[in-house]
């Protein structure tokens, strides 16, 4: 009787896995039983522990208020080999997604692009013209220099996360409004939360914003470390803002010599 009650809580809570993905043939997708057990209690876990301003941003389009992240607990931390496969679900959960405007003029939803085991995770605020055909984060001419900055600290982009506020393009670049953030930002959270970086790097204010709950001048923010979910979290300029104002590049720099220190990481030697 004991073991009959226990296959039928393990397949209701299949079920409800399912179903929290949106899917509802099931039963037609072979999935390791082991690895969903896993991505269910990491989950449910998960949700014991709320993102910093999830609810909110979903229920409401009043401005964001000061933010108590800092002192939220970090989430349950998923097992690094089960988080290609827990990212993997965020994205089929997110499916060809209408939640907000922005799939209007889209052509491709841009998730994320990276290592899902990254120690540095960077995120921006949209994808721009590039990012949208190729379904990319930072692949324009702001991609260069992401990718330039990544390689003076050392790293190649393929060992970061890259991620953005909303992961479709906002007409004529335009910044994200309060709703689109609040429909899009969800899948963020739970990205962060899967591959859990030790250093996250807010580009520019539109990230810093909804990732600190706070609307600040980037001035305000940047040049220190917010404790944040269990991630340290450093904010800096947006590579876009950086090719308009190359001056600012130094400020950057010092940035991210910031999150090198974290990290343990040293620029790679010139000879
Ligand atoms: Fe969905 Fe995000 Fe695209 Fe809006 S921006 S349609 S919430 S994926």
């Amino acid at each position: 009787m004991a073991q009959q009650t226990a296959t039928r809580e393990d397949l209701l809570t299949r079920v409800r896995f399912y179903r929290d993905l949106g899917l509802t043939e099931f039963y037609r997708r072979p999935v390791d039983p082991e690895l969903l057990a896993r991505l269910t209690a990491a989950r449910e876990e998960s949700q014991s522990v709320p993102f910093p301003h999830a609810d909110s941003q979903l229920n409401s389009t009043a401005d964001l208020s000061p933010s108590p992240s800092s002192a939220l607990p970090a989430a349950p931390l998923i097992d690094s080999a089960d988080r290609a496969a827990a990212l993997q679900q965020i994205r089929d959960e997110m499916g060809e997604c209408t939640r907000c405007a922005l799939h209007n003029g889209r052509n491709k939803i841009v998730f994320g692009d990276g290592s899902p085991n990254a120690r540095l995770m960077f995120v921006g605020e949209g994808p721009g013209a590039d990012e949208d055909a190729q379904g990319l984060p930072f692949v324009g001419k702001a991609g260069q220099l992401l990718n330039n900055m990544i390689a003076a600290m050392g790293l190649r982009r393929e060992e970061v996360y890259i991620a953005n506020v909303v992961k479709c393009r906002p007409p004529e670049n335009r910044v994200p409004e309060q709703e689109e953030g609040a429909m899009c930002t969800p899948f963020l959270f739970r990205q962060i939360d899967v591959v859990r970086p030790q250093v996250l790097v807010a580009l520019g204010a539109t990230a810093a914003t909804w990732l600190l709950g706070q609307r600040q001048p980037l001035a305000g923010l940047r040049g220190r470390i917010h404790a944040f979910r269990g991630m340290q979290l450093i904010v800096t300029y947006h590579p876009a803002y950086l090719l308009r104002d190359p001056r600012q590049k130094k400020e950057a720099w010092a940035d991210l010599q910031m999150a090198m220190r974290e990290l343990g990481l040293k620029p790679p030697s010139k000879g």
